[in-house]
């Protein structure tokens, strides 16, 4: 009877009832054991790689068994919203190959259990509040935060256990008196739930990722919704992911800490609890230690870093998938063509401790991916990031499409592709020589060449050049240079008598390297210099004689 009453006390407004809602919200059409996963952030306009390692995670488990991916918007912290974050999540996602099956949209929503933004779902929270408090399993709390820290520090004097709870839940047995007084007069509260008695009991749970987890049981009277009315995590969380029928929840195993409340809130509700995968923290090593990433140190952390960096989506999945799962690089030497969607995902392969976040490895990975691109593809790929990131790259590329797309084509394909660029931006300063206006003297000529030799080389080159040789004919020329200046026409040669030459035909052919692209390192000069065309080709030797 009292506990009607307290109902009817906190909840005025609420006329609904769970059923009402269990029967707005039926169990899901789908093939047996499809799973229901979901991305939940909050719209803070901030999306970083965690939330790329869980939604992949969350996107594979769910379209790799038929089921469903839906998007979430956890906004009940209103400090923390930021106006058009829900868009950036979306796009973001999309770009790295990421799309929603249902869920929040950047206006509106798609599917049959929204609202899918927490915030309008205010309603559905209080009605199972309400019911938890006819049940005699929550209560009004009307503490102010300066009687909580005084709790706090008289806790920390009997060096106590921190919190609400047993005989520090000082609202535990509030009479509906006491409250509806309390509430007369202004005073607002918060909803508490009734926690078991402190008993030190432990429970055990099956945890995806990290097997058979046993944690002590909760003692504390958690908040259930706050003074206006909006739910904490814990409980939004059990509501949500009961009626949406989230079958999997994948999240940072920071929850894990908190994970015995939420058991504790499914039992209470009387509901299954969804199997749980928490995931490790992404780390890096800064310097030989290992630590977490950081927003404001790392700028790999921010997705849109990939973006503007011109990493490609495909290449970065590639990637986060070798740390996703620890048996994927194996599937991938096995299957090198196979498109990584048909790769079996299992949160049985994922790491406990700490996932390392390598962007060395990621650079490997990405030049590994690039080299097996086809020049077109690679000049559409780099035109479209050029378009958006680089103005001046991108009408450089657009000149003349013809020779960009030779520039690109140069050690492309064969059996041993070269592995030059792991990202467009990348590709800017490695294909830049081939264009004038950004052509500059980046390197030194060879130490061991003397200007003399250096000059006559270039002059002799000049003399000598056709721009129909072939690659042979044009290096044999290259070689008779060199040898009547006392070059040896053959490296080995020159180590086995280095006393009987002054250098080695690659000595001489790195003279001609620095004049055709200002560095001493990169692709075959031969092949450089059939896509700069003879025009431009003599140029530069001729300015490099100068
Ligand atoms: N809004 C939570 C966060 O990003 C989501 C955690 C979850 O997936 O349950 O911190």
């Amino acid at each position: 009877m009292n506990n009607e009453k307290m109902a009817k006390l906190l909840f005025p407004n609420i006329d609904k009832t769970p059923d009402y809602y269990e029967n707005l919200y039926p169990e899901r059409n789908l093939p047996e054991g499809a799973k229901v996963t979901r991305l939940g952030p909050s719209p803070t306009g901030f999306i970083h790689l965690g939330n790329l390692f869980g939604a992949i995670c969350d996107e594979r488990l769910a379209h790799l068994s038929g089921g469903v991916f839906y998007l979430r918007i956890e906004d009940t912290d209103n400090k923390r919203e930021v106006p058009g974050a829900v868009e950036v999540v979306i796009n973001t996602l999309r770009y790295f190959g990421v799309e929603f099956d249902e869920g929040a949209l950047k206006d509106g929503e798609k599917g049959d259990y929204g609202p899918y933004r927490q915030r309008e779902r205010a309603e559905i929270y209080q009605t199972f509040a309400k019911d938890l408090v006819l049940r005699g399993l929550a209560y009004p709390c009307f503490c102010t935060e300066e009687e909580l820290t005084a709790m706090r520090e008289k806790q920390t004097e009997l060096k106590e256990n921190f919190g609400y709870y047993g005989k520090w839940a000082v609202h535990r047995n509030i009479t509906f008196e006491e409250a509806e007084k309390n509430i007369n007069e202004g005073k607002s509260f918060v909803l508490r739930f009734r926690a078991p008695e402190p008993s030190g009991k432990t429970f055990t749970i099956e945890d995806a990722i990290r097997g058979k987890l046993t944690m002590p049981q909760n003692e504390q009277d958690v908040v259930l919704l706050k003074s206006d009315g909006i739910p904490t995590y814990h409980f939004a969380h059990v509501i949500d992911d009961h009626l949406m029928k989230t079958t999997h929840v994948v999240r940072g195993e920071e929850w894990l800490a908190t994970l015995p409340i939420h058991v504790q809130l499914f039992e209470a509700m009387g509901w299954r609890a969804p199997i749980y995968c928490h995931t490790a923290q992404l780390m890096k090593i800064d310097n030989g230690v290992k630590r977490k990433l950081s927003k404001r140190k790392d700028p790999e952390l921010s997705l849109d870093y990939y973006k503007s960096e011109g990493y490609l989506p495909g290449a970065v999945w590639e990637y986060m998938m070798t740390v996703l799962n620890s048996n994927y690089e194996e599937w991938r030497k096995e299957n090198p063509e196979a498109n990584v969607r048909e790769f079996e995902f299992t949160t049985k392969k994922m790491g406990i401790s700490g996932s390392l976040f390598d962007i060395d490895k990621l650079n490997d990975v990405s030049k590994n991916y690039l080299a097996t691109l086809d020049a077109d593809t690679v000049y559409n790929y780099i035109c479209e990031w050029a378009k958006e990131c680089d103005e001046e790259y991108y009408k450089l590329l657009c000149e003349d499409e013809e020779f960009s797309k030779g520039m690109i084509a140069i050690g492309r394909g064969g059996e041993k592709p070269r592995k030059d660029i792991s990202c467009w931006k990348q590709s800017k300063d490695f294909y830049s020589f081939f264009f004038d206006t950004l052509f500059k003297m980046e390197e030194d000529y060879p130490e061991n060449v003397c200007e003399e030799d250096r000059k006559i080389i270039l002059e002799k080159y000049l003399e000598t050049y056709d721009h129909a040789d072939d690659q042979s004919t044009w290096f044999g020329k290259i070689r008779a240079i060199g040898e009547e200046l006392g070059y040896a026409p053959q490296p080995k040669l020159y180590k086995k008598n280095p006393e009987l030459y002054k250098g080695h035909v690659g000595d001489v052919s790195c003279v001609i390297r620095v004049a055709i692209t200002g560095r001493t390192n990169s692709p075959d000069i031969w092949c450089i210099q059939q896509v700069l065309g003879e025009k431009r080709t003599i140029e530069r030797i001729k300015n490099a004689i100068k």
